[in-house]
């Protein structure tokens, strides 16, 4: 195409809400057959709310709330900003204790010490056995569609807390019309499976890969150019980062994280989902006919 072409594109893209990185990126959302979507802050709004809080026998929620939202205070995740938020507010104006040695791991969950006492807020280990109490939550959040981390203290499971999210109301319908456009939809997600599929269900993706880790992603989408297929990957998190920049093109949410954004080749800065398929019409229409 010409650069007149290019140029008109790009223009088109911006009043789209889709800012380009460079011209290739045009060409290369021209030509691409699998989107690869990540679930929390992409499909979903990522505004999560927490639901609930379960303790085990002895362990007070309201402590253990305040101390797990200490820790998420500087996380960038939205289940992080949840319980930041919610302990906040339980807070009622009093400070928040502070943190020391906080690490977050991405696509698995937080840690700090906090009181004396190292305090992680994250994913249910697979295999570790959980108190009944929290075993039943856990089951309790996935059937309600939300998702669950658990808190341990020194260790020890004491907490299972419940965050809701909502759809992304452009998801469905981007979805449908990309299938129209002959572009394969796939679900890659570090959350659970019962949570991964209630989503994928509501959207009409079949493809679901469930508990996939950032290094995950990013296999997922080696194994799929592999097969030849031209891959978009769409995402917001730190966690899909190398996802985004392994793929032909990559795809950030504009409210997402500045290491999505700089991985990325196209940023949706009104985080529309539709405008990702009237980009890919606008390219197919423009480019093919000015070559
Ligand atoms: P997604 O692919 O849906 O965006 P992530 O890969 O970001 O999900 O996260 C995967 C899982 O890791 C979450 O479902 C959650 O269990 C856990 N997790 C990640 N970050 C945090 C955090 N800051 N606090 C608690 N749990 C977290
Ligand atoms: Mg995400």
């Amino acid at each position: 195409a010409t650069p007149t072409a290019f140029m008109a594109a790009t223009g088109r893209g911006a009043q789209l809400g889709v800012l380009l990185r460079g011209p290739e990126a045009l060409e290369r959302l021209r030509h691409i057959d699998t989107v690869v979507f990540d679930k929390t802050g992409t499909l979903t709004t990522g505004r999560m709310t927490l639901a609930a809080t379960t303790a085990v026998a002895g362990e007070d929620a309201g402590e253990i709330l305040r101390l797990a939202g200490a820790v998420e205070y500087g996380s960038e995740h939205p289940i992080g900003r949840a319980v930041a938020a919610a302990a906040r507010q339980a807070a009622d104006g009093n400070p928040m204790p502070p943190v020391t040695g906080f690490r977050a791991v991405p696509g698995v969950g937080v840690h700090g010490r906090v009181d004396g006492v190292e305090v992680a807020v994250g994913r249910p280990r697979s295999g570790s056995p959980l108190p009944d109490v929290l075993r039943r939550a856990l089951d309790d959040a996935h059937a309600a569609a939300r998702t669950a981390v658990v808190v341990e203290k020194d260790g020890r499971p004491v907490a299972v807390l419940a965050v809701g999210d909502t759809l992304r109301p452009s998801s469905y319908s981007a979805v449908r019309h990309l299938r129209k456009l002959g572009i394969e939809p796939i679900l890659v997600t570090g959350d659970g499976p019962a949570a991964a599929r209630a989503v994928a269900e509501q959207v009409g993706i079949d493809e679901v890969h469930a508990e996939i880790t950032p290094e995950g992603k990013t296999a997922i989408v080696a194994g799929l150019r592999a097969e030849g297929r031209r891959v978009a990957v769409i995402g917001d998190g730190v966690n899909d980062a190398a996802a985004l920049a392994s793929a032909d093109l990559g795809i950030a949410m504009g409210g997402g994280t500045d290491a999505a954004i700089g991985a990325a080749d196209i940023t949706l800065v009104r985080e529309d989902m539709q405008a990702v398929v009237a980009a890919v019409q606008l390219t197919r229409r423009t480019l093919s006919t000015i070559r």
